[in-house]
């Protein structure tokens, strides 16, 4: 079966059949037919100008635009980011994960100060707020030890206060085996992943905190195969990821219908313009790139498990070459920073998910097993990302590694050092 492809010689988007795929509308035009129709006209125009300037097509990664962009974002953003005042530690994370994908060291002293920021974000009762005296929030506390993680300085871990770390993560643990985003707030499978993944990595899982998440998780995979936010709403890429991921943390996807996923995720690949959408019938957007590519690693994996003799050793489950060729030519800046669709401006966010999709495209594979399929220079080359926690694998290890020589919740600190063997074993999550 497996015979790897010698590279095409030519861009996917140049080859003559590729208007093929534009989208047949079957002679019914609706609003989304024509906005579908407007997007697709505008990847044409992008794609015919790259045409009309470049000769030898080979996309570049506009690393040095990033890194500044990146740079200047860590210490200094414009007005427009005040919306995002509650959300501060996710700037923190977005930016220090772009970085490290790049594989721009963070200055010492940099690094200092946001672990002193994160500090402050900290609250006294646990968990992470969005921002400093501000309630703690699970999506700012994932950023926030997300953040740390990367960092990975000893300075960094500390700042973590596990055992109110935990006070919090049972604050928000429903009956039904769901968490609430925040004391008072909206349940929805976010919330599960934040709490999965942060719990994970610093070592303070136990039995009971997760019990029926998993059974709560499996009711928001819908007939699409996807799943949504809670039961019973529409499949939804972000949603699906977290679902997925935390599942796959907690060592139970197999509780899930990964065919039906596999089939909802694949399907969401946009035939022209390469990228993904989010959700059935949506346009296209680079942040998707990332929460519905990284599904395909977990999949692979998960199908590599039982044993499935069909699968690839060399490619995951999508058009990785087609997803490149979005990114690289319609979702750059020519300043730095990425973005969602030409047209859209740039930000953080999409920054760090675009770059994590071009990641996971780029790179097959783990540790042991590795098979990379990078389009255009070397220099495009990005760091492998771990597609449960989205750090470099590098930080997921160090991380765990530190965290498992401190104490787990409910055992005394003389107990684990002295016996060592008395750990639980690290989550599954974090082989990949
Ligand atoms: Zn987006």
């Amino acid at each position: 079966m497996e015979s790897a492809p010698p590279p095409p010689p030519t861009l996917r988007c140049f080859n003559e059949h590729h208007t093929t795929e534009l989208f047949p509308d079957d002679g019914v035009v609706t609003v989304t037919s024509q906005e579908q129709k407007k997007v697709e006209r505008n990847i044409e125009e992008v794609i015919n100008v790259y045409k009309q300037i470049h000769s030898v097509p080979e996309p570049t990664l506009l690393r040095e635009q990033h890194y500044q962009y990146l740079k200047k974002g860590l210490r200094t953003l414009s007005d427009a980011y005040e919306c995002l005042d509650a959300s501060r530690p996710w700037l923190c994370y977005w930016i220090l994960h772009s970085l490290e994908l790049l594989e721009e060291p963070i200055p010492a002293a940099v690094a200092s100060d946001v672990c002193q920021f994160l500090a402050r974000c900290q609250s006294p009762t646990g968990g992470f707020a969005g921002g400093p005296r501000q309630h703690a929030h699970l999506a700012p506390t994932y950023a926030a030890v997300n953040a740390l993680c990367i960092i990975g300085t000893e300075e960094a871990y500390a700042i973590i206060d596990r055992d109110r770390l935990l006070d919090f993560l049972w604050s928000v643990k429903q009956p039904d085996g769901s968490f609430v985003m925040h004391v008072g707030g909206e349940v929805d499978v976010r919330s599960a992943y934040c709490a999965a993944s942060v719990a994970s990595l610093t070592n303070i899982v136990t039995a009971k905190l997760f019990e029926d998440t998993p059974g709560w998780i499996v009711r928001c995979q819908n007939w699409e195969g996807g799943l949504g936010g809670v039961p019973g709403l529409e499949a939804h890429g972000g949603y699906t990821f977290c679902g997925t991921a935390a599942m796959v943390i907690l060592g139970k996807e197999h509780m899930l219908d990964l065919k039906a996923l596999l089939r909802w995720t694949v399907s969401r690949q946009m035939r022209y313009e390469g990228g993904f959408q989010g959700r059935c019938n949506k346009l296209v957007d680079g942040c998707y790139s990332f929460w519905q590519g990284g599904l395909l690693p977990l999949l692979h994996r998960a199908f590599f498990r039982d044993g499935e003799s069909e699968l690839s050793l060399q490619r995951w489950m999508f058009e990785q070459q087609a997803l490149q060729e979005y990114i690289l030519l319609c979702c750059q800046n020519p300043s730095g920073g990425l973005l969602d669709k030409p047209g859209k401006s740039r930000d953080f966010y999409h920054t760090c998910y675009c770059l994590s999709g071009l990641s996971i495209a780029q790179h097959f594979g783990n540790m042991d097993l590795h098979h990379e399929l990078i389009l255009g220079k070397e220099e495009n080359r990005l760091a492998p990302t771990h597609p449960v926690y989205n750090i470099c694998p590098e930080r997921v290890a160090q991380a765990l590694q530190h965290f498992h020589q401190l104490p787990a919740p409910g055992q005394s600190s003389s107990a684990s050092s002295s016996s060592g063997g008395n750990q639980r074993s690290p989550p599954d999550g974090e082989q990949s």
